[in-house]
């Protein structure tokens, strides 16, 4: 797939954009205030793999809280500003690596400029976050949702332009997903900016992940996007191991382990389910790439998971070992487990 050519910038450390990697991002879910659970949320986000932090902005407390926080972080950080510019400077004051700027409640031309004014001074990115829940009243009733977002967009692109600053992203996140993805097609060709991905308010893991998977997934399938932020109603982990999902399943990028199973048949001779439930739990712990295969059958499991490093196919009361498809060896039933986790471990002499 052919990638749109976005000018890179850098949040934090972080390159977005260019020929960069599809940086994952969240969120906090912490009262940003507090600041010790939320340094400790963006240290469990760090250890899961997340690459850029937004936390929530919503008074002075919480903009001054940053300074405090990024003295204990690694990651770039974000604030989430919505209506009121003031937090804004306040979080650019506080160290802040990136601002999230809603043009649908922070309006005057003039607020905005003084914020743009200290975000070129001190080469802070602003990500123009268009959110379909607060677009301004005023459109005609026959322009599109997507339409409204990408013009919402545009003109608060062209007053940033307008007052010498570039450092740009752009995220026009609905909950409509096909709305979402014609936001994204429209503005891609119009702006040269990076992009930020997201379907918001998209529920549950189950239903969440399904629906971010299409919208986003569709996108980078295209071409289009340049970092990826998947909202769900779950803790912030899910929202990244999802988000590896939709890159790793599109190869875009590699992330940790990959756990193949088959969905069972007639011919299983193993409860597929619980192996593969058990195997996926113990992989974990495991960080870096390794494709594993759990397969209910040894006539056409070890074939049909070739791919795979490792992999256990089952058989009468046995499991049958594999790597790259060739059966390795054979263990009882009981031990299947056991013979799997030692081959996996087998991979990474060194894995803590
Ligand atoms: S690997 Fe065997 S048990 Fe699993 S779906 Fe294929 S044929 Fe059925």
């Amino acid at each position: 797939m052919m990638r749109r050519v976005s000018t890179p910038l850098k949040v934090g450390k972080v390159i977005v954009g260019g020929d960069a990697p599809i940086a994952v991002q969240s969120m906090t879910k912490t009262d940003t205030r507090d600041v010790p659970a939320t340094i400790n949320q963006i240290k469990q986000l760090e250890d899961c793999g997340c690459e850029i932090v937004r936390v929530a902005v919503p008074d002075k407390e919480a903009a001054e809280s940053i300074s405090a926080i990024k003295r204990s972080i690694s990651l770039p950080l974000v604030a989430d500003i919505h209506f009121d510019y003031r937090l804004a400077l306040a979080a650019l004051r506080a160290g802040a690596d990136g601002l999230r700027l809603n043009p649908g409640n922070v309006r005057n031309k003039e607020r905005i400029a003084e914020v743009v004014a200290a975000a070129r001074e001190r080469e802070i990115p602003i990500r123009i976050g268009v959110n379909a829940g607060s677009l301004p009243p005023g459109y005609e009733p026959d322009v599109s949702l997507a339409e409204r977002m990408v013009d919402m967009a545009v003109q608060q692109i062209k007053l940033m332009e307008s007052l010498d600053f570039n450092l740009i992203k752009v995220s026009l996140k609905a909950f409509d997903v096909p709305a979402t993805i014609r936001a994204y097609q429209k503005i891609a060709d119009k702006i040269p900016y990076p992009l930020h991905l997201g379907i918001t308010e998209a529920g549950l893991p189950r239903a969440g992940a399904i629906r971010s998977a299409v919208g986003i997934g569709i996108l980078l399938y295209q071409g289009i996007g340049d970092t990826i932020r998947v909202s769900l109603t779950a803790y912030p982990c899910e929202e990244v191991n999802a988000a590896y999902e939709i890159l790793k399943s599109l190869g875009l990028r590699q992330h940790g382990p990959t756990l193949v199973s088959c969905p069972s048949c007639g011919r299983a001779e193993v409860d597929v389910v619980a192996l593969a439930e058990a195997v996926d739990k113990y992989l974990k712990r495991i960080t870096k790439p390794i494709k594993v295969a759990v397969m209910g059958c040894v006539v056409n499991g070890p074939g049909e998971a070739k791919d795979a490093d490792v992999g256990i196919a089952g058989g009468k009361g046995k499991g049958a070992i594999f790597r790259k498809g060739k059966v390795i060896g054979t263990v009882s039933e009981r031990a299947s487990l056991e013979a799997l986790v030692a081959e996996i471990d087998s991979f990474f002499p060194d894995q803590d």
